[in-house]
C-alpha cells in the first residue's frame, strides 16, 4: 500500500487537533481523555486506510501494445484477395489460402485476428475501419517509425526533430516517462520492444523507464528460470533482421516482467508485421499478425487470471504508421510518398472503456491523442498532448 506524504500530514494534523481540544476541555478527566482519543485516532486512522487501499488496489494499469505497420485493411477485412492469390508475395497460394481465405470479409478478419473480433469486439472498441467512415489517421509527416512512436508515446508530432529512425535520444518526454516519474508509479513502468531503437525514443537513460529492446536480455538478479531460458534461446536463434528480433522473445520476455514485476504500465512494440512486409512476404506478413493476435490473447489471459490486474487493466492498441494498396506493390512500404501510408487505426478493451465494439459511425481521431488518454487513466498530466479520446473512456 502507498502512502501519500500530503494523506500522511493531514491524518497527524487533525489528532493533533484532536488531541489539543479534549486537552483544553478535558483536563481534569484523565480516563475520559485517553479513551476519547483512542475513539477519535481509531476514528481517522480506520478511513484513512480504507480510502488508501480503495485508491491503490483499484489504481489504473496500462498495457500499450503496438503492432507495427499492419495494415487496417488486414486487421477490418482480412486477407486481401489482391495479394493472398498474388506469386510475387506468396510462394505457396493454396497453402496460404487454407489457412486465411474466406468467402466474406467478415469471416476473413475473424480468421486471420480471432482475438480480437470475438473477444476485443465485444469488450471493447476498434477504430478505423473507413469503409463505415471511423478513421484515425497521424499528425506527423513523415509516416515511418520514430516519428509514428513518438507521436503515439508523447502525444505530439515533432516534424523539426524526429525526422529520421537514427538512434538519437528523444529530446521529448514520452507518457512512460511522465507515469514513471510520478511517485505513486516510480519503478513501475517498463518497456519491451523488437526494434532495437525503442531505448532512445524512450530515451531509456534519461527517463529512467526500463527497455529492453532488440536483442536484449532479460538483466537483473533475480530473473526466473523461464527469463534465463529466454536468455539461451535469444541467442541461439537465427534471426532474419539486424536490428528487429523475433516477435516471440519480446512477448515472453514482456510476460515475464508483469508475472514477476508487477508493472502498472507496460508498453510492447511487436516488429514482425512491418519487416515481413518490407521483405514483400505477404504469407509471413499474415502469420505475424495471426501470432501477434494469439500473443495478445494471452497476455489478456494472464490479466484475467492475476488479482492485481483483474478489472484495473486498460489495453490500448495500435500501430506507428499504414502502408500503401495502389498500386499494388505499395503494400510493402509507408512514408510519405505512399499515398494511405498515414491510416492507422485503434483498438481499446477492459477497465474504463466503454464497449462499443466496431465504430461504424463517422468520427476523426489521430494517433497525437493516445498519450493523453493514457494520462488520464493514471491522473497525470502531459504537456502540448492531443486531446483524450474522452468519448472512450467512462467518466470516473
Ligand atoms: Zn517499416
Amino acid at each position: 500500500m502507498l502512502i501519500k506524504t500530503e494523506e500522511c500530514k493531514h491524518l497527524i494534523l487533525l489528532i493533533l487537533i484532536t488531541d489539543i481540544l479534549m486537552d483544553e476541555n478535558l483536563k481534569n478527566n484523565t480516563n475520559y481523555l485517553f479513551n476519547m482519543r483512542l475513539i477519535f485516532t481509531s476514528f481517522f486512522l480506520f478511513f484513512f486506510f480504507l480510502s488508501n487501499a480503495q485508491i491503490n488496489s483499484d489504481h489504473s494499469k496500462v498495457i500499450l501494445i503496438t503492432l507495427d505497420g499492419l495494415r487496417w485493411q488486414e486487421l477490418f477485412s482480412g486477407a486481401d484477395p489482391q495479394l493472398i492469390n498474388n506469386k510475387k508475395y506468396v510462394d505457396d497460394t493454396t497453402a496460404l489460402k487454407e489457412l486465411f481465405w474466406k468467402s466474406t470479409a467478415k469471416k476473413r478478419r475473424e480468421t486471420l485476428m480471432p482475438f480480437v473480433w470475438n473477444i476485443v469486439a465485444k469488450k471493447g472498441q476498434i477504430h478505423g475501419n473507413r469503409t463505415l467512415g471511423s478513421t484515425m489517421n497521424l499528425t506527423n509527416a513523415y509516416w515511418f517509425s520514430y516519428p509514428g512512436y513518438n507521436e503515439i508515446l508523447t502525444g505530439k508530432s515533432d516534424d523539426e526533430r524526429i525526422n529520421s529512425n537514427s538512434k538519437k535520444p528523444n529530446p521529448n518526454k514520452t507518457i512512460l516517462e511522465v507515469v514513471n516519474t510520478d511517485s505513486r508509479y516510480k519503478g513501475k513502468v517498463a518497456a519491451f520492444g523488437s526494434w532495437d531503437v525503442f531505448p532512445y525514443i524512450i530515451n531509456e537513460s534519461r527517463s529512467k523507464v526500463p527497455v529492453n529492446a532488440g536483442f536484449e536480455e532479460a538483466k537483473g538478479e533475480n530473473l526466473s528460470s523461464n527469463e534465463h531460458y529466454l536468455n539461451k534461446l535469444q541467442k541461439a536463434t537465427p534471426s532474419p533482421w539486424n536490428s528487429v528480433r523475433l516477435d516471440v522473445f519480446t512477448h515472453h520476455y514482456a510476460l515475464e516482467y508483469l508475472k514477476n514485476n508487477q508493472p502498472d504500465f507496460i508498453y510492447i512494440a511487436y516488429g514482425e508485421t512491418d519487416d515481413f512486409a518490407h521483405h514483400g512476404d505477404y504469407d509471413a506478413y499474415l502469420k505475424a499478425a495471426h501470432r501477434t493476435d494469439s500473443f495478445i490473447k494471452e497476455l489478456w489471459e494472464f490479466v484475467e487470471n492475476n488479482p492485481y490486474y483483474k478489472d484495473n487493466t486498460t489495453f490500448i492498441i495500435t500501430t506507428d504508421h499504414g502502408r500503401g494498396t495502389e498500386p499494388i506493390d505499395t503494400w510493402r512500404s509507408h512514408g510519405r510518398s505512399v499515398n494511405g501510408a498515414d491510416e492507422v487505426w485503434l483498438m481499446t478493451f477492459g477497465k474504463g472503456v466503454k464497449p462499443l465494439g466496431e465504430i461504424a459511425i463517422k468520427r476523426q481521431l489521430y494517433t497525437n491523442q493516445i498519450a493523453a488518454s493514457i494520462a488520464k487513466l493514471f491522473h497525470v498530466d502531459i504537456e502540448n498532448a492531443g486531446d483524450e479520446l474522452d468519448f472512450i473512456l467512462n467518466e470516473d
